[in-house]
């Protein structure tokens, strides 16, 4: 059984004005089977349903959310806006007491999910970072909850390996300043890396490709700085067998970026540069942020094939700053959009981080000529979404052959009224509720701003019950946090007052 779609204007990157149509389009199976000719009648097959647009709705790819951590969905606008080192000591303290049951892990999952698939959002790459450990019962209740769901994900174990000493810039002066609690710096990361390949062993065979190759693996080294060379490799070559995106933060803020000087082992080299030292920046390399890289980072970058996972939400949340979009454009880098996780985003919806990467670009000089154009960015949503998935070809063009995620939006409504111009109207003026439809592999999964596939209400129900039990749990943990901030605020302003001979922040 199928969906036809009859009369709908259909996204088409090459068209002159973005779109075409109206015409039929035929979902058969998990794909697109047919895109009539303008005036041309597709049959629909017995059993299939017929969504009639009479003109009036817009057909476009499912959107890409390319960087995501799933883990923190249940702490949106939790923590106020902090620096990446700061807002770190909140995110997730590594306190017993917030190990996540099962069950858990799987709301929280499913929270994120049922709000991407509200907005049409098809796709997420979640960046898993699961403490203590990626125990296997909560691996499958995480990807349990994206089949349940009906949400295509690529899911990676974000877990670092070292200590809090290996990461840091400006060490010394922060051992002196934490004093007593200075013990923490070298205290192992709670699982060494063997376990943690056991556990990558245990989600690539139980659940790549599993749901009818809804869900894939992928593997995090999270940031270079923050696991050992050989964990790094094992992972890269895990990737390159099994055909995985290789997710890595790199370059995000600023204290990053001062690891040239500060952290001897990288023997001056940027952290980009660094990975290419290693011989693992590599084309199935997602880039993520990417804000305080120079042209040197960027050719290397280029050169590798990687794609850059782009979070501008994110970005200005945590005062990381802009990065470079013209620099990028212009060194070849494919970009794709990502929300980050919910707690320096919020909004676990890609349409604002569409408007932001819109916007806050044009701030860093008078030249519109470098600024971002609506074209670029919705490539970076379905051409750069595709290729951070490994995906090219299959995901991303409304076009016979491809996967059917799709999203169709109701043209009828406020912000298309009156019609001006797409691209224009889709990155500036859309937020997501005018998303009438959801699909994913040809299953519809959310109609009218509410998913189909699970118990919406139910799930939100329970979640609101299972989480305010924990909030006090959390809230102590964030107090102990406390105590930590004046050290690591003063080493954040080293890095602040360090010149790295150039800036990533606008507007002082
Ligand atoms: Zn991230």
């Amino acid at each position: 059984m199928g969906v036809l779609f009859r009369d709908v204007l259909r996204w088409d990157r090459e068209a002159p004005d973005g779109w075409t149509g109206p015409v039929d389009v035929r979902v058969a199976g998990p794909t697109i089977a047919a895109v009539g000719r303008p005036g041309e009648r597709l049959q629909a097959a017995p059993g299939d349903r017929v969504v009639e647009a009479a003109g009036r709705r817009l057909l476009v790819p499912g959107l890409v959310n390319a960087h995501f951590h799933s883990p923190a969905n249940h702490l949106k606008a939790s923590v106020p806006s902090l620096p990446l080192e700061l807002f770190m000591l909140f995110e997730s303290p590594a306190d017993p007491a917030l190990t996540p049951s099962p069950r858990e892990a799987y709301l929280r999952t499913l929270i994120g999910a049922v709000e991407m698939l509200q907005n049409g959002v098809t796709s997420v790459q979640d960046d898993a970072f699961l403490m203590p450990g990626p125990d296997p019962e909560i691996i499958d209740a995480v990807a349990q909850a994206y089949l349940d769901a009906g949400q295509r994900a690529t899911l990676a174990l974000d877990q670092p390996e070292l200590t809090e000493a290996e990461k840091l810039p400006f060490v010394a002066r922060l051992r002196a300043d934490l004093g007593p609690r200075a013990g923490l710096l070298d205290q192992p990361a709670p699982v060494p890396a063997p376990q943690l390949l056991e556990a990558y062993d245990h989600l690539i065979t139980r659940w790549h490709r599993a749901g009818d190759d809804r869900l894939r693996a992928a593997v995090s080294v999270s940031a270079p700085q923050r696991v050992s060379p050989d964990y790094f490799a094992a992972l890269d070559d895990l990737a390159t067998t099994h055909g995985l995106p290789l997710f890595a933060h790199l370059l995000e803020t600023k204290p990053q970026r001062t690891l040239i000087t500060e952290q001897p082992r990288f023997g001056g080299r940027s952290l980009v540069g660094w990975t290419h030292h290693l011989g693992l920046l590599r084309p199935h390399t997602n880039v993520i942020h990417a804000v305080w890289v120079d042209e040197n980072d960027l050719a290397l970058i280029a050169d590798a094939g990687a794609t850059i996972a782009h979070n501008p939400v994110s970005n200005l949340r945590l005062g990381s700053g802009v990065m470079p979009w013209r620099a990028v454009h212009r060194a070849g880098v494919p970009v794709a959009l990502g929300t980050d996780e919910a707690i320096c985003d919020d909004a676990v919806n890609l349409w604002p981080v569409v408007k932001t990467a819109g916007l806050v670009h044009n701030i860093t000089g008078a030249d519109p000529g470098d600024w971002p154009t609506p074209a670029e960015i919705l490539d970076a949503v379905w051409t750069g979404g595709a290729r951070a998935q490994r995906r090219a070809g299959e995901l991303g063009a409304v076009e016979p052959g491809m996967l059917a995620d799709l999203a169709l939006l109701d043209l009828d409504r406020v912000a298309f009224t009156p019609f001006n111009d797409l691209r224009e109207q889709l990155v500036h003026c859309e937020d997501g509720r005018d998303v009438v439809l959801t699909m994913v592999g040809g299953q519809v999964v959310a109609e009218h701003g509410r998913v189909t596939t699970v118990d919406q209400d139910a799930v939100l129900a329970e979640a609101r019950e299972l989480f305010a039990r924990r909030r006090a749990t959390v809230q102590q943990a964030r107090r102990d946090a406390e105590e930590l901030v004046p050290a690591y605020r003063r080493m954040v302003a080293s890095a602040a007052a360090t010149d790295v001979g150039f800036t990533r922040w606008v507007g002082r």
